[in-house]
Formats: C-alpha cells, structure tokens, sequence
C-alpha cells in the first residue's frame, strides 16, 4: 500500500486524507494542534457553538458535486446571507455589498451619482483603490471601503493591494436582491451543532492520526519530515502548513494578517435586526466584523453569542494580496519536486473557501 504523509490536519489536510483513503493509500494526518479541523473547528463558549470568524458554505450554484460532497457527510441547512455595513460618517447602517438603490437615501447622493457616471468611463485599474474608486467613485470609497481595507489589512495606503478579488467581499455596487450571492451561491450551514467537526472525524477513519506534532523540518526530496526529532517519509507528501516553512523560509518569510476574537454572550434572543446577521464596521471602529452565532449555527437558547473581530498580527489567517507575496509564493511551490504536493490557504498562499478547497483536492486526486 502506498503510503501518504499529509501535514495539516485542517479543512484541506482532512479533506485531502478522505480522498486518499478511497484511492487506498495509507495516510497519516500530522497536525500540530491538539484537534483536527483547522480555521473550521467549532468550538463552544457557555454551550453556544462558534467557529474562529463565521464558517458558512458558500457554494457556486453550478458545483453541485462539491454540495453533493458536504451532503454525504453532513445534513446542511439552507441559509439567507444578509449583511450591513455601519458608517460612522452618515451615522447609519447600509446593506453590504453597497446596493444601488440605498444611494438615494445618502446626503450626499448628487456627488455620488456624478463620480459614478464618471468611473464607468476610466480605464484599467491598476491596483485596489483604483479600481474601486473606477467602480464606485471617491465618495462610496471613502464610506465603505478605503478605511476598512486598511484596518483590515493594517496598511497605510490600500494602493499597495495590486490583487483585489477578494477583501472587502463582494460586488462595487449591487443592484436588485438585497441578499448576499443569491442567485449565485449555496449558503450553507451543518445542522449538527459542532458544525464540520464529525466531517474531520469521519476523514480521518482508518489514518494514523498524530496530534500535538508540530512539523519543524521538511525533507522534501525524501517527500519526509522531522516531528518530534524522528523523520516521517510518505511515497507521496501533501503540505497544508504555510508553504514558506516547507523550504524553511530560503526566500522569506510569507505576509500575513490574522484575528483576534471577541466573544460576548448578551441576554437577549437576538440581538441583530432580522434578516441581517453579519455586521461590517467600515471605519475607524478598531473591529472589523461583528457576527451573531446562532443564525449560522440554529443553537436555540435565550441568550445570545457574538464574535467581534480585530485585525491581528498574532495569527497567520489571510495570506496578503500583494504582488510581491503571491511571486514569492509562487517561488516556493515551483521549487516542490515530484510526488510533494501544496494545498489550502497556507500551502497554496491563497485565501480560499471550504469549497475551493474540496474542488481542489478533487482535482489533486486526478493527478495522483
Ligand atoms: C476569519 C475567517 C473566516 C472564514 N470564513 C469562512 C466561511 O465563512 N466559509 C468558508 O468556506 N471558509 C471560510 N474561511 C476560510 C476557511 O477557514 C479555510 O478555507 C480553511 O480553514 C482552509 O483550510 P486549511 O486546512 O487550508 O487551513 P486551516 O484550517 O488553517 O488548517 C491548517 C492546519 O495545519 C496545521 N499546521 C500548520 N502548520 C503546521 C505544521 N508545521 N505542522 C503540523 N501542522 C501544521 C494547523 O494547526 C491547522 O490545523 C474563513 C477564514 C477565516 C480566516
């Protein structure tokens, strides 16, 4: 039997180890935590479930395989994703992505609609601003993107960003629906209340699993590594750890920005107005996001969780968007000799969702 060594037992070290298992590999999941499930495992505080940052599917409606993967595993609740943006400037929340018809109810409607009729005529962006203030003109800019994007990425100056399809989320300007990606995505949440963590479980079965065993050397020709002093060789090696440490960091190290978490239980029911249950702060608010738990996870209880979430640099969570990091990156995963495979957020150095991940290893498994 050929032997696999996966390093990572997050969402892709554990998708990764199921796929393998059914192609009759023998696969050892080495993780350096005390649990497996990465970025996606719930945890709970006082019994309300939560996960570090909201962990919702969000499938393209067209990838009814990936859904179909998830429903084998986990029975999924449908969910309406409906969030606000608060802006301190006009004191007041706004639905988020910014939505056409809301500009009307902006005091300063008449500039904005002039520097929107202005944008559609500029040409190619050359970075993140641009191409927001192209989309949206200067003043929606400043409103809900400009500090938001530097808070998040704790930045000066959001021309540095030369790669924006990802943060903030979401379309220049909306129009129709005010539901998030309806239309576009499955949003999706387990029924169970620990969330995705009997899906890591039911991966591993059957894998040697080592927790607590933090990888502090690759040997990538021998497609090995070092833990706990003793090499581990596969006949194949799949990374999920960040890729830079995988060549012990020989073109340096990799930009991240992370989170820290605020959780607060409040005595009420609900606390956000329906429908919205995500909350963006778009200016100089220290936190980013709030998020209410239960209308992601269906806990019933009378009292209520959110997660308040501050940029950090005590976390490696999104890789930057920058030119400069992802040819560094890129540096690093054409440096992997055969049979050594990169996958996930850190190991591909790029944010990606669950369900990018499970396309991912679906077509990994095509090659291997
Ligand atoms: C705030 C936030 C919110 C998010 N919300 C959503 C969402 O709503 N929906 C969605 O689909 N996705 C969401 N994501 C993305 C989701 O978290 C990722 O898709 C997923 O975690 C990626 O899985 P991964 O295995 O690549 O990384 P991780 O889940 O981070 O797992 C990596 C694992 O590798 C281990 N590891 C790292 N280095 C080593 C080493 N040297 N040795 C051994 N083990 C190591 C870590 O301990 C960890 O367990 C969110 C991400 C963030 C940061």
């Amino acid at each position: 039997m050929a032997k696999a060594v996966i390093v990572g037992g997050g969402f892709a070290g554990c998708t990764a180890a199921c796929m393998l298992k059914e192609k009759h590999f023998d696969v050892t999941v080495i993780e350096a935590s005390g649990v497996l499930g990465g970025g996606c495992r719930t945890y709970f505080y006082h019994g309300h479930p939560y996960t570090f940052g909201p962990h919702h599917l969000l499938i393209n409606i067209e990838d009814t395989n990936v859904y179909d993967y998830f429903s084998k595993f986990l029975t999924l609740r449908e969910l309406r994703h409906h969030c606000l943006t608060y802006v301190s400037e006009d004191d007041r929340f706004y639905t988020y992505p910014i939505h056409a018809d809301e500009i009307k109810e902006m005091p300063d409607k008449d500039i904005i609609y002039g520097e929107i009729e202005k944008g559609r005529n500029a040409g190619t962006p050359e970075n993140f601003e641009q191409y927001w203030i192209n989309s949206v003109g200067n003043t929606l800019y400043d409103k809900f993107i400009n500090t938001y994007s530097k808070k998040m990425w704790q930045i000066k100056n959001n021309k540095m960003i030369d790669e924006f399809a990802f943060s903030p989320k979401g379309l220049p300007l909306k129009e129709g629906s005010k539901q998030c990606f309806e239309g576009k995505k499955i949003v999706a949440y387990p029924v169970e209340l620990d969330g995705f963590n009997s899906y890591f479980d039911r991966c591993v079965e059957g894998c040697k699993v080592l927790l607590n065993s933090p990888v502090t050397r690759f040997d990538i020709d021998q497609r090995g590594v070092i833990v706990n002093d003793e090499l581990i060789r596969g006949d194949i090696l799949i990374n999920t750890a960040s890729i830079d440490q995988v060549f012990d960091y020989m073109y340096g190290e990799l930009k991240y920005i992370g989170r820290a978490l605020l959780k607060v239980i409040l005595p009420v029911e609900r606390v956000t107005p329906e429908p919205y249950y995500f909350i963006h702060y778009a200016g100089d608010e220290p936190y980013t996001r709030i998020v209410e738990y239960k209308l992601l996870t269906g806990y019933q209880s009378p009292d209520t969780l959110i997660g308040i979430e501050f940029p950090s640099t005590e976390n490696k969570l999104y890789p930057y968007p920058l030119k400069s990091e992802i040819e560094k990156a890129k540096r690093y995963i054409g440096q992997l000799p055969q049979n050594v495979y990169t996958l996930g957020r850190l190991g591909k150095y790029h944010y990606d969702n669950m369900d990018i991940i499970v396309k991912d290893c679906m077509e990994l498994m095509k090659v291997i």
